[in-house]
């Protein structure tokens, strides 16, 4: 169950955090594993890392948020058959003290990035008979998250775009979701940590971690396995849908 012998698929955001494990399981599960990340580095690393097991992996430096050169990279990578749209940034601040420049760099990764990938993706899956397409929304989409504003309204997006692409291309055979993390310990976290509360991060740690009704963040391979699934052959009955991942955060905080 769960293998992804002979399919292609293409991870954004794979240098780190969830998208790296993503890339690592799914390569480990048969998958030849296109790894997109803007830090060239990181990527370069990851793919290093999954080739030393025996996997079979490429890397591609993009920046999500230029359609030229997502089209361009897609071009590149020909016909695949998975596509995990991971790649985000965070953004810490209300509607009132977001700046307009930081709400257009939030939202031009965190939603114009996975339409660029849809953009220059679907046509490919199309003619390739079909396949998959995972994003990377989060809870502060379901139940927003204080003083994330233009991070939850980008979240929001992501929920609807992946209902109107699983409804636009159900007859070509091209299945849609998303998955709704709650806190998972990544770069993403430590790196917000250290902007936000410098020498105090392990005590924010902690209370983060208790912000998570089961007490403790996810791993980024919790997130990965369930990725999986949705990326599986075994998720065939499942489309146009959000699996939050998220200890409880949205049912059992009250
Ligand atoms: P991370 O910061 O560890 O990794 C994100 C990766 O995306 C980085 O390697 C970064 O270089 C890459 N990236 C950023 N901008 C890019 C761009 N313009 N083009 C290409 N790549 C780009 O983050 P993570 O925690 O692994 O988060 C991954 C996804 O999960 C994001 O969409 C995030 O919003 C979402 N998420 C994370 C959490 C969490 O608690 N970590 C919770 C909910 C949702």
């Amino acid at each position: 169950m769960f293998e992804l012998n002979d399919k292609t698929a293409v991870v954004t955001g794979g240098g780190s955090g969830i998208g790296k494990a993503i890339a690592q399981l799914f390569a480990r599960q048969g998958a030849h594993v296109h790894v997109v990340d803007l830090n060239d580095a990181a990527c370069v690393q990851v793919v290093r890392e999954i080739r030393e097991e025996a996997g079979r992996v490429t890397s591609h430096a993009c920046d999500v948020s230029r359609q030229a050169d997502v089209e361009a990279l897609m071009a590149t990578i020909g016909p695949f058959d998975i596509l995990v749209n991971n790649a985000g940034i965070a953004h810490i601040g209300k509607a009132d003290t977001t700046s307009e420049e930081d709400f257009d760099r939030v939202m031009s990764v965190n939603v114009k990035g996975v339409y660029n990938c849809l953009h220059a993706a679907i046509p490919q899956l199309r003619a390739n008979g079909g396949g998959v397409i995972l994003n990377m929304a989060s809870v502060a989409a379901w139940v927003g998250i204080k003083e994330r504003f233009a991070y939850s309204t980008a979240k929001g997006a992501v929920m609807a775009m992946t209902l109107s692409v699983a409804k636009d291309y159900l007859q070509d055979g091209i299945r849609c979701n998303s998955i709704s993390p709650g806190r998972v310990h990544t770069p993403f976290v430590d790196g917000f940590l250290a902007r936000n509360y410098p020498g105090r991060e392990a005590e924010m740690f902690e209370q983060l971690s208790k912000t998570q009704p089961i007490g403790r963040m996810a791993r980024p391979d919790e997130v990965a396995a369930l990725a999986l699934y949705l990326c599986s052959k075994e998720a065939a009955f499942i489309t146009g849908t959000d699996y939050p991942i998220d200890g409880g955060f949205i049912t059992l905080n009250t």
